[in-house]
């Protein structure tokens, strides 16, 4: 359809042209020299659409209409006006190839700066990526040295408070109202240390001790650990895994790690049920570990912050389980992307088969 209507209107202006030149009597000479340059218009204009091949094929097409009314009309009266009109002729064919030969040229031209714009595109893009990624590794770095030493101020007043808490409840009577603050008081300190821990562990950076391992079972093992959660808010797992992925050489513990504060945070986005699919695959020579759910996937408003240390919308939440998972992701070469689906969210965690494979 797209070549039919205007190979039809560039034949119909042929014809039309060529029936005036038959309808017209031999003595009005000015219309039949114009009428004979009207041929260049749907020459011009297929070679400019279809090309060379294009301008040849109208030329052909006006000399075959044409001819016949220079044998029939011309030839054996005007002699002379017949030849000027066979050189037209030639010309027909001349314009046709070579407009044609330069739209052919401009067309190539396009299309190969539309190809470097899509490449640029997607450089853009890739650079945005890896500037994004290059802060958030400058933020975490710096962080992470603050962090360790406040930690170890923080942990032991701790442990103070906690020995003395106990003392305090220890003379208390057994049944003592009081004894309740006592466990307040323990449960929060608690809670302190734990946070604190957590924070610590994250500071701290250790190195990925990596291994040749099958991802798989990584993502089977974290089913296991989180399944009991999952049925009792009616979630349903589903692992979609490629098989005969390669072994790949990772710290399957971080990598656990990892899944597991992507799969908690999930079951924390369906508290009234839902579906958590793990899918991996191989793409691009890069494996991808995805965790899916269908918890009405993450605030545009807070897209750009969940991987911080520390943002969180919870109210029990430590805003360390993303950054974590980012950090060690990182410390495999690999990213961490989140994306929105309809309902839900996608992780992505895509790691270079290059460096980690291991046959
Ligand atoms: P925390 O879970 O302690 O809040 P995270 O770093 O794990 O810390 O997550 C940061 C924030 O990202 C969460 O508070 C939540 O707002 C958002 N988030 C993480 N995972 C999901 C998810 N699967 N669906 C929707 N929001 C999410």
């Amino acid at each position: 359809m797209k070549r039919f209507l205007p190979t039809l209107v560039i034949g119909a202006v042929i014809l039309l042209i060529s029936a005036l030149h038959f309808l017209t009597p031999v003595d009005s000479l000015i219309l039949h020299q114009i009428y004979q340059r009207l041929y260049y218009i749907p020459v011009i204009l297929a070679s400019l659409r279809f090309g060379w091949r294009g301008g040849i094929g109208a030329a052909l097409a006006a000399s075959l209409t044409y001819l016949p009314h220079i044998a029939l009309h011309w030839q054996h009266q005007n002699y002379d006006y017949a030849l000027n009109q066979y050189a037209e002729i030639a010309l027909f064919f001349a314009i046709g190839a070579v407009t044609g030969w330069l739209g052919d040229q401009k067309r190539r031209e396009s299309r190969r700066a539309e190809r470097i714009n899509a490449e640029l595109q997607t450089a853009y893009a890739e650079l945005r990526q890896t500037v994004g990624q290059l802060l958030q590794a400058e933020r975490l770095s710096s962080l992470a040295e603050i962090a360790s030493g406040v930690v170890h101020e923080i942990r032991n007043p701790l442990g103070a408070i906690k020995g003395a808490v106990e003392i305090l409840e220890d003379e208390l009577a057994i049944d003592s109202p009081r004894r309740e603050f006592a466990r307040i008081a323990k449960t929060e300190v608690e809670r302190i240390d734990k946070l604190v821990q957590e924070f610590f562990h994250f500071a701290r950076a250790k190195e990925p001790q990596k291994s040749p391992v099958i991802v798989n079972e990584i993502i089977h093992n974290v089913k296991i650990l989180i399944e009991n959660q999952a049925d009792a808010q009616n979630v349903k797992i589903i692992e979609n895994l490629a098989e005969s992925l390669p072994k790949v050489s990772l710290d399957a513990e971080q990598i656990k790690q990892v899944l597991l504060n992507l799969a908690i945070n999930s079951l924390q986005a369906m508290p009234d049920g839902g579906k958590l699919i793990f899918r991996t695959f191989q793409k691009d020579d890069q494996l991808h570990i995805e965790t899916e759910d269908t918890g009405g996937g993450v605030d545009e408003a807070i897209k750009a912050k969940i991987f911080d240390p520390f943002f969180t919308t919870k109210d029990k939440g430590s805003g360390l389980g993303l950054s974590v998972a980012h950090k060690i992701v990182g410390q495999h070469s690999g990213s961490l992307t989140v994306e929105n689906i309809e309902n839900g969210a996608v992780f992505t965690i895509k790691i270079p088969l290059a460096q980690s494979r291991e046959n």
